[in-house]
């Protein structure tokens, strides 16, 4: 195991778009069990950045299922929306090394120049950002911003792995030791055209910023890391070690989302299930 002489510090950091459900409690119970079996700290964080999906009652709604479960967390829990200016600061960061661009592309932009370039390049999530944007001329950019264009910012991913002197490692406590490969999910955005930041940006940061050594998290994240490990190298950040873990299935071996209502928590607590009952399910 990894030495940690502060102790070991995991998180759980959900987005308040819906109502929790029996896949995240798999996941939260994941986070506190193993900081608490190492005599550790466990941190409760709030993703809302999208403005547009997110609601204050979601987070209460998360807060009443994690009590709940039994759950106790540190406070203040950080809240993603009130640092901008933190997000914005890294974002300057990348820019002053010449390492993100504006892209002016919608998604059907995107999908039309996709279609037309059947070799564009595919990740495993997909296709990739096809680097339309990237080759604009500094003028292109200036005036396409002088007239008021919606942009976004991604990352010259390329540019980024160029400047590597060795390759990045990371660890998951999974998989074993992995060698980044940030260039399979392309120039991922970085700030959105809605919000002046992204998933990617905010998770990497926050994690630094709150001392977590152990990221656990969903598989359905783990390519989402070979991008961060690059984050953290350019930003010159923490590096902890993850744990991704295998996502719970329902019967019919689909995925739990948090449109299926009747797996919240919420909805199972109001039909009499007891917090052991849950961990009993998810363990
Ligand atoms: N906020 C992300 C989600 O709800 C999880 C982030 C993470 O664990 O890295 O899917």
């Amino acid at each position: 195991m990894h030495d940690h002489p502060g102790g070991i510090v995991t998180r759980f950091a959900p987005s308040p778009t819906g109502q929790l459900h029996i896949g995240h409690a798999y996941s939260v119970l994941f986070a506190y069990r193993k900081a608490k079996e190492n005599g550790g700290r466990f941190i409760l964080r709030i993703e809302d950045i999208d403005t547009e999906r997110c609601r204050p009652e979601y987070v209460d709604g998360i807060k009443e299922d994690l009590h709940w479960l039994g759950l106790t967390w540190e406070e203040p829990v950080r809240k993603q929306s009130e640092h901008m200016a933190g997000y914005a600061a890294a974002l300057d960061k990348l820019a002053g090394a010449d390492l993100l661009y504006p892209c002016f592309c919608s998604r059907r932009d995107i999908r039309e120049e996709i279609a037309r370039a059947p070799a564009a390049p595919h990740g495993p999530e997909g296709a990739l950002y096809p680097g339309t944007c990237r080759n604009l001329t500094a003028d292109e950019r200036q005036d396409r911003m002088a007239k008021g264009e919606p942009y976004a910012l991604r990352l010259d991913t390329t540019a980024a792995l160029a400047r590597l002197d060795a390759p990045l490692i990371w660890e998951d406590l999974e998989k074993g030791k992995q060698e980044a490969h940030p260039e399979i999910l392309g120039d991922v955005v970085l700030a959105r055209k809605d919000t002046p930041a992204s998933y990617h940006l905010c998770v990497t940061l926050d994690d630094h910023l709150q001392g977590v050594t152990h990221v656990t998290r969903g598989e359905d994240l783990f390519h989402a890391t070979h991008l961060h490990r690059l984050l953290q190298h350019i930003l010159g950040l923490n590096v902890p070690v993850w744990h991704h873990h295998p996502l719970l299935h329902d019967e019919e071996g689909k995925r739990f989302a948090k449109r299926n209502q009747s797996v919240t928590l919420k909805s199972l607590r109001e039909m009499g299930s007891m917090p052991e009952d849950i961990i009993r399910r998810v363990s």
